[in-house]
């Protein structure tokens, strides 16, 4: 095949497609709206089952060049006492943390530079019997064998192909910033502090950054405090134990993002005939096991398999959504549910929570985590 597949969006999702499209042998062309890739977003959690995929695509010692191997995940009260410790050895490829921009470097690294087009937002699309035409806003037109949406959780792709649904509000924003080394930072170790409607993580990422993220429960969309992001953040977790507020101070205001939690229920279907989705566009999840871009990861690998193995776009689309519904659906279930409980406000049933955690985590969070960590695309 030659240049016959057109992926729309190059973020990590669209990126990783690429790569394992290249890796292949097969043809595509990749068309993002941004006329640049600039060293934009947080720093984030990849998790062995993504570092799988990426070890097979020839990219994981770069990665670990640029990131922090986790070895331990600490689950905390504010005052800084233990609920439960999960060691994170004993999977084949590490977990790490690290800047998304290193990740979508990374990515893009090995691709060829024309086989990436930037400044083009796709508008639509049109199917007939030879394939698909994408439309961009510039006039551009390009006909293809088959488009893979990769663009994110207000896809056109999605919207054309499915109509107009919003995606589901969960009650919380969350924060991110990173901050330099800081006093109490043990590298490998994550943490995540629960106390009520609030929480707070802390990912070391290398480099002597320390990524973090706080919540609170809001209504959606809520705007930032007039004092500002980084003195809204600080009021609400001053209290808490270090170095959770040390890190905040330590964080250029400009630099602290903020979203709402949201996802969208599973689809019943990702496309039709040769137009299919990927990454969130497909299954957007909220952010409480950092396996978003995870999922659109093992998404890439899936899709490339699936094309090799089928005898047509449409065929391998269609086996390759088969595959990716069940998984996806159950990950963010997973997701959804944890921030939920995370989110908890009630004095009481947060005492609860965390006693019930303390005696279960381990256990629990074994089998769940291997449910996550250990699959195989
Ligand atoms: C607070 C927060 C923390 C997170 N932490 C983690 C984490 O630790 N680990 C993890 O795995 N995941 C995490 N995620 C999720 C992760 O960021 C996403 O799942 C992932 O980035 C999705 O990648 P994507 O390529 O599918 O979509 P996107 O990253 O949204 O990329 C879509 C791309 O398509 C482009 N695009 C959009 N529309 C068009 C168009 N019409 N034409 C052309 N191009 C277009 C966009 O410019 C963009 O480049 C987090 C998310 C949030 C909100």
């Amino acid at each position: 095949m030659d240049r016959n597949l057109i992926i729309a969006g190059g973020g990590i999702g669209g990126m990783a497609a690429a790569l394992a499209l290249y890796r292949a042998g097969l043809g595509f062309s990749l068309y993002e709206r941004a006329p640049a890739f600039a060293e934009v977003g947080a720093g984030m959690s990849l998790w062995p089952n993504a570092t799988r995929v990426l070890k097979t695509l020839g990219v994981l010692d770069q990665l670990m060049a640029v990131s922090e191997p986790v070895s331990q995940f600490n689950l905390l009260r504010p005052d800084g006492r233990m609920i439960s410790a999960i060691g994170m050895g004993g999977y084949a490829t590490p977990a790490l943390c690290l800047h998304r921009a290193d990740l979508h470097r990374c990515l893009r690294g090995p691709l060829p530079a024309d086989c990436i087009v930037g400044g083009q937002r796709l508008i639509s699309f049109a199917q007939d019997a030879d394939g698909v035409t994408a439309k961009f806003a510039s006039g551009l037109e390009v006909a293809a064998a088959g488009l893979i949406g990769a663009d994110g959780i207000n896809s056109i792709v999605r919207t054309q192909l499915l109509g107009t649904v919003s995606p589901a509000y969960r009650g919380y924003c969350i924060w991110r910033g990173i901050a330099s080394d800081s006093e109490g930072i043990v590298r490998g170790h994550i943490s995540e502090t629960w106390g009520a409607g609030q929480r707070f993580g802390i990912l070391p990422m290398g480099g002597g950054r320390i990524c973090w993220y706080a919540t609170r429960n809001c209504p959606p969309s809520r705007p930032d405090a007039p004092e500002g992001r980084k003195h809204e953040v600080l009021q609400l977790f001053k209290d808490w134990h270090r170095p959770i507020p040390a890190l905040i101070e330590a964080t250029d205001e400009s630099m602290i993002m903020k979203n709402d939690a949201q996802d969208r229920q599973p689809l019943g279907r990702w496309g039709r005939g040769c137009v299919t989705l990927l990454g969130d566009a497909a299954h957007p999840i909220t952010p409480n096991v950092g396996q978003g871009a995870c999922m659109a990861i093992e998404d890439a690998a899936c899709l490339t398999k699936s094309l090799l193995a089928a005898p047509g776009i449409a065929a391998a689309f269609y086996s390759y959504e088969a595959k990716r519904k069940r998984r996806t659906a159950y990950v963010g279930r997973q997701s959804r549910r944890i921030g939920a409980i995370g989110q908890w406000e009630n004095r009481w049933m947060v005492s609860g929570r965390n006693f019930v955690t303390r005696l279960v985590l381990s256990h629990t969070a074994e089998m769940g985590l291997n449910a996550v960590y250990a699959y195989e695309v």
